[in-house]
């Protein structure tokens, strides 16, 4: 098998160079090395960072019209070209090709958003604040940005914040996952593609050695981030002890509260769609389930028997409805909380170690794993799995589903599911988790409003996308002007005083 090289992209073509590092890519679903990836070091990130300061120059001077043409072209091109770019997910990413497909329209809907950007950068205006005196406010970009993202959404997630930065005026220099590089250059040539000038998205592949250079660099004034939360807490603290705006995104373990009023078949599809869907390697992803009162006992059975039907093998094959896990090592570690959980005396409703697989035997496959009966102790509480495990915590009463959620140091999405509406409106004022779904089990925001989580799940106040993100990409400016006319008043040292 041909392993394919996975080089930069800055100034709008692919870099020349020769790498000191490399990282191996995988295709999950056979175990086979796919692609080999560059590994920048410092050099590669001035040169990257070179391109986009350089491009900015004339980028932000562009007008408004010029760069919505730029958004339209390139939210065509996704659009057309999104059945190869989800062929390029699934075979690094392993996740199946309708979920990839699902992934990219996504995406779509933080493009469409940006395509509105003569109107989203629309200051205010206030006509004689004071006698000749007019104030306005103007949205200005920040210069080169830096995007940081994490595997599971190896085009979502970078999409997220391309077009809102590019939008604004600011250059991009993104640095994707290691894991499934590929994405990203694909989507780097659909932008050149589109018009975007050379040097306005430059890709730059690697490890820490890249994080670190762009958190430090100078010339980088902001940084969005994506990824777990250790790494998103540091990003955020060395960033901004670099001086730069940062936003980080991190972590999750999501709850999804049942009420014994609730459409438990509802309830059930909903676990295991969310708990299930992408292997679990979700931010998103439902990893508890807490059964409120007699709820339990009727979802556990009706949750394992629909994970008894669930199709899971190379995510290329027709009918399949889960994928291996990203790589052997993510895998092993997911299956040894499996062991954890056992260990801890949870009840092991469905074991998914042994799963049927519809794949090559050297994937990295993992079937869905069901635990009952699970403690806020137990390490399978308590970590961030992200992968095909799923745990059932029953509680007494609607308060102590309360209590649970909120005890969580994360904070990224959660839902109810019930029939009682006074329920649930009282769930989404009290529950302290960023965004909240009411019998709707992932409740990813729309490109319109935006995405993000509280506590450890969010460093840095601007969520993403959407009308944060244009807020993240501006500085805002005030400008207060008088036209001299015969009537001005000679010099005056008091504080300036409107009259
Ligand atoms: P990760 O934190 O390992 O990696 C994210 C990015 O950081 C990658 O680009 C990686 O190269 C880089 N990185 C890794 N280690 C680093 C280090 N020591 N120093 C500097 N940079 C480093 O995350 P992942 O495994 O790629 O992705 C899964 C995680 O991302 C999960 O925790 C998931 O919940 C989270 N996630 C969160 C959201 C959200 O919106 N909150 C969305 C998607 C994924």
């Amino acid at each position: 098998m041909d392993i394919k090289r996975i080089t930069h992209w800055i100034d709008g073509k692919p870099w020349a160079g020769e790498a000191a590092r490399t990282g191996d890519v995988f295709d999950p679903a056979t175990g086979q090395v796919a692609g080999r990836v560059d590994f920048a070091g410092e050099s590669e990130v001035d040169e990257a960072v070179s391109s986009a300061s350089r491009a900015f120059g004339t980028w932000r001077t562009s007008s408004l019209a010029a760069r919505a043409n730029v958004l339209f072209s390139f939210r065509q091109l996704l659009n057309s070209r999104k059945r190869e770019l989800a062929e390029i997910i699934t075979a690094e990413h392993g996740k199946v090709l309708d979920d990839a497909g699902g992934e990219i329209q996504r995406a779509l809907e933080a493009v469409d958003f940006a395509c509105g950007i003569p109107q989203l950068l629309k200051g205010g205006f206030s006509e004689n604040v004071s006698r000749k005196v007019d104030v306005y406010s103007i949205r200005q970009p920040l210069g080169v940005v830096g995007i940081i993202s994490p595997f599971n959404f190896p085009a979502m997630v970078p999409l997220w914040f391309m077009p809102n930065a590019i939008a604004c005026g600011n250059a991009v220099v993104l640095k994707p996952s290691e894991k499934d590089p590929s994405a990203s250059n694909f989507v780097a040539e659909l932008w050149a593609e589109a018009g975007l000038p050379d040097g306005v998205l430059n890709v730059l592949h690697g490890d820490k050695v890249a994080v670190d250079g762009l958190l430090t660099h100078p010339t980088v004034r902001a940084i969005s981030f994506v990824g777990s939360t250790p790494i998103a807490r540091y990003v955020y603290e060395t960033g901004t002890r670099h001086g730069k705006r940062v936003q980080a995104l991190g972590g999750a373990k999501n709850h999804m509260v049942v009420l014994p009023d609730a459409d438990l078949d509802l309830a059930a599809d909903a676990a295991v769609s969310a708990g299930f869907g992408s292997a679990g390697e979700r931010c998103m992803a439902i990893s508890v389930v807490v059964a409120v009162g007699e709820a339990g006992d009727e979802l556990v059975g009706k949750i394992s028997s629909r994970m008894a039907d669930l199709h899971v093998g190379d995510g290329r094959r027709t009918g399949c409805e889960m994928g291996p896990l990203v790589t052997a090592a993510h895998r092993d570690k997911v299956a040894s909380y499996v062991d954890a959980g056992v260990s801890a005396g949870a009840t092991l409703a469905v074991d998914g170690r042994g799963h049927p697989i519809d794949g090559d035997e050297g994937g990295f496959w993992l079937g869905p794993t069901l635990f009952d009966h699970v403690q806020p102790e137990m390490s399978i509480y308590t970590d961030e799995i992200f992968g095909p495990v799923l745990s059932v915590v029953r509680v007494p009463s609607y308060e102590a589903a309360v209590d649970l959620v909120n005890a969580n140091p994360w904070g990224n999405g959660t839902a109810i599911f019930t029939n009682d509406g006074g329920a649930a409106r009282r769930y989404q004022n009290e529950i302290e988790v960023g965004m909240v779904g009411v019998n709707v089990p992932i409740p990813v925001p729309v490109g319109y409003y935006s995405f993000g989580g509280w506590k450890d799940s969010l460093f840095g106040d601007s969520h993403a996308y959407g009308p944060d993100g244009i807020h993240f990409f501006t500085r805002g400016k005030v400008v207060t002007s008088r036209w001299l006319d015969p009537s001005h008043g000679g010099v005056n040292l008091g504080f300036p005083r409107n009259q």
